[in-house]
């Protein structure tokens, strides 16, 4: 299969029918409140939209980030690659190496100039520090400078693409940047980014976010991070099942003690949760299975600017004031349904 396919082709290559995916649309223009016409219309387009190239770059960081997104379980990343995108560049995950990959990256990025998604994990070294990472000779910037120019969406993955993370924090030996900082500070072009923070991210937040842009042609409403506001419109406090103990002011004094046991709010340990917005408590995580409050640890704050440095140590009380959400109610946000094959 190539991108030069259609979604409708690549599926029915893949034996699903095209009353399946007239299906499939018909749930998710419901899901998007369409007109009968409108969702006709929706119908046609995605059935003869070109699979989107995808360019994933992978810089300072620990495979995190798409360790995470392997595990996705709904829509499964297969799923994504094998159908809805077309996979051109991933060191870790393609079979090419050395010049020939690297002349793949180039030959995809020049076919789908100004349309395809560029995925970028990882922070990049910069100022004198630029060859502290590179690859193929290049440093990460240049590699970075030269993708981004003819990407249509910039897809920045984990805390350290989005903001820095971990190699970002004090003394930042590698001056590492985020993507988002380099953009504003010229270093490279402008263009369309989201940010999905987290370290690593949850990895349906991940393949839902690269599916809504699938099939709504653009990236879903961001907050003032340019996150997508539903997977992190709220904090994990507001949703977190020990709320109700912490407004009644009923706090674990360890880990291990009676309280804890009971589900009392884990504040006094030193958890996060009430500055740090992610879907953790709603989306979880293992498939849905748990949450790190529920299963009895604080959190970290691993999706907010500057977690290391400042929420180090990880167990003392957090002193900044909690943060509010955007008042929506504590629901799952919906998956964006994909047909399966
Ligand atoms: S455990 Fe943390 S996130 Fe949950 S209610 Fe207490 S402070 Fe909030
Ligand atoms: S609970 Fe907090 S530290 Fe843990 S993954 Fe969620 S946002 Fe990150």
């Amino acid at each position: 299969m190539t991108s030069e396919q259609t979604i409708l082709q690549s599926l029915q290559a893949r034996g699903v029918s095209r009353r399946a995916f007239m299906k499939f649309c018909t749930v998710t223009a419901s899901s998007l409140a369409l007109s009968t016409h409108e969702a006709s219309v929706f119908a046609q387009t995605l059935a003869g939209a070109r699979r989107p190239s995808v360019i994933w770059l992978s810089f300072q960081q620990c495979t995190g980030c798409s360790e995470s997104v392997l595990r996705s379980f709904d829509p499964t990343l297969e799923n994504l690659l094998l159908n809805y995108l077309s996979l051109d560049y991933h060191e870790s995950l393609q079979a090419a190496a050395g010049t020939q990959a690297e002349a793949a990256r180039r030959k995809a990025m020049a076919d789908n100039i100004g349309r395809y998604v560029l995925v970028v994990d990882g922070s990049i070294p910069t100022a004198d520090k630029e060859y502290w990472s590179a690859t193929a000779g290049e440093s990460n910037l240049a590699t970075l400078r030269e993708a981004v120019q003819g990407a249509g969406l910039v897809l920045a993955l984990g805390t350290c693409a989005t903001f820095g993370g971990i190699p970002a924090a004090f003394p930042n030996p590698s001056s590492a940047t985020g993507v988002d900082d380099l953009m504003t500070q010229g270093l490279i072009a402008t263009r369309p980014l989201v940010n999905v923070s987290g370290c690593p991210p949850i990895p349906e937040v991940i393949t839902g976010t690269i599916a809504y842009y699938l099939v709504n042609g653009r990236a879903p409403e961001l907050d003032t991070l340019k996150r997508p506001k539903v997977y992190y419109g709220k904090t994990v406090h507001d949703c977190c099942s020990r709320l109700p103990h912490y407004n009644a002011g009923r706090f674990a004094q360890s880990f291990d003690d009676a309280g804890a046991r009971q589900g009392h709010c884990l504040f006094l340990l030193g958890c996060k949760g009430p500055e740090t917005f992610n879907a953790c408590a709603t989306m979880k995580w293992n498939q849905g299975t748990s949450f790190p409050m529920h299963s009895g640890h604080g959190c970290l704050g691993c999706s907010e600017p500057r977690f290391w440095d400042r929420n180090t140590s990880f167990y003392e009380v957090m002193s900044s004031a909690p943060r509010q959400g955007d008042g929506s109610a504590c629901v799952a946000p919906p998956r964006v349904v994909l047909p399966p094959v």
